[in-house]
């Protein structure tokens, strides 16, 4: 390959170090964003999300490493020269303001034309449907439309990159299901460049090209939605992607042959599973084996059963939740699409096949499946 059809990524971090005072909370993020993905920054509170969004945007300094946008180091810029539009949690319209005044605040700033501005405001308001709004105040507005109206602020600027600081977590969930879809809508229409920053695992399967889970200011995992779900690195990726969330059932190596391992769960039960021993793998070790609720079928059918005692049942008509109790003590869920009578303290024998299945060591590194 030479060098002129290598393709650069158009939005890169290298080495992102962050500390507040003697706090380090980003510990060396390496990553890059193509131009035009739908990037989602997830992981739980606390892991540095925000902080890394807010570095983007030149709200907060790094410590040290760079940040290249397009050809451009941008990181010791200003924030308004870095073309980047942030939208906030809580959208930090200006009250006084109608919405028309504040999503033309930006432009008057930079002392565009009166006449540029009304057609600019009108064409994002008509994408937006918030065209009947623009004369309101932000208080006169509901959730969803003063969030339109955060958005449609930060379109009219034309930005090369949108950042989206947790912009649904205010909204009731119907809303918030629907702000989704708009948001997905709204990214294939500009194809814009967006980063977007939720605790949410479901916001995130469900708008993201990418996905990037962050844990305790590190990069666990970065990959498509399908890929994380299906092929997570670790128990912290498998345990976070999917919901509701993977189970787990601790167990010990008792064989290991070339392409299988055999594991003795905590309910004695014997499993052998296709994957791919390590080198330090040994027998004895103790191993984690992990199946999503989704693949576990509560009539006993699969390669793998278990026994549990039903705490509660949740039957939604077309699907069945079975939150168990396994005979070795692990609380597990079990989701099926079909209406299953059963009920409180009833014995339920749980069957999984093998394919589904997640193996993780020790240290909660994934062995490698066979098929992958
Ligand atoms: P959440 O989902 O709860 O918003 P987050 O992943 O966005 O969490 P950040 O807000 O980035 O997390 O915070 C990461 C860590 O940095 C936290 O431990 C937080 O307390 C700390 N932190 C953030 N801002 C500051 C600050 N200005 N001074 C000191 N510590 C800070």
């Amino acid at each position: 390959m030479t060098e002129s059809n290598i393709i650069m990524p158009y939005i890169q971090f290298k080495s992102i170090v962050k500390s507040f005072g003697a706090a380090k909370v980003l510990h060396g993020i390496d990553l890059e964003i193509e131009e035009g993905e739908f990037t989602v920054l997830v992981g739980p509170s606390g892991c540095g999300k925000t902080t890394l969004l807010r570095i983007i945007a030149g709200i907060e300094e790094l410590s040290s490493g760079s940040i290249h946008i397009g050809q451009e180091r941008v990181d010791s810029l200003p924030p308004s020269k870095r073309g980047i539009a942030m939208v906030f949690q809580n959208y930090a319209l200006y009250p006084h303001m109608t919405v028309f005044e504040n999503m033309s605040f930006g432009l008057r700033l930079a002392k565009a034309k009166k006449d540029f501005i009304k057609e600019r405001i009108n064409y994002v308001a008509e994408i937006l449907q918030i065209k009947e709004l623009l004369e309101r105040k932000p208080k006169t507005l509901s959730g969803g439309q003063r969030q339109r109206a955060a958005i449609g602020r930060a379109i009219v600027r034309e930005p090369n990159v949108f950042l989206f600081d947790e912009p649904l977590s205010n909204l009731d969930a119907e809303l918030r299901v629907k702000m989704r879809v708009e948001l997905s809508r709204l990214h294939r229409k500009l194809e814009a460049t967006m980063i977007y920053v939720t605790h949410d695992q479901v916001e995130a399967m469900t708008m993201a090209d990418k996905i990037v889970v962050l844990n305790q200011g590190m990069i666990e995992q970065t990959g498509s939605p399908l890929e994380l779900y299906n092929y997570p690195n670790n128990k912290f990726v498998a345990g976070f992607i999917g919901s509701p969330a993977m189970n787990f059932l601790e167990g010990r190596i008792t064989e290991i042959e070339e392409k299988t391992i055999k594991v003795v769960l905590e309910s004695e039960l014997e499993v052998q599973v296709g994957f791919k021993p390590n080198s330090d793998t040994s027998i004895g070790d103790t191993v984690t084996l992990g199946i999503r609720p989704e693949a576990m079928n509560p009539n006993g059918k699969g390669e793998g059963c278990i026994i549990g005692n039903i705490d509660a049942v949740e039957r939604l008509g077309g699907e069945t939740y079975f939150y168990v109790t396994t005979k070795g003590g692990a609380e597990i869920t079990v989701h099926t699409p079909m209406d299953i009578v059963a009920s409180n303290s009833d014995d339920i024998l749980i069957g999984f096949p093998m394919e589904k299945c997640y193996l993780f060591n020790d240290a909660g590194k994934a062995f490698k499946r066979i098929d992958s």
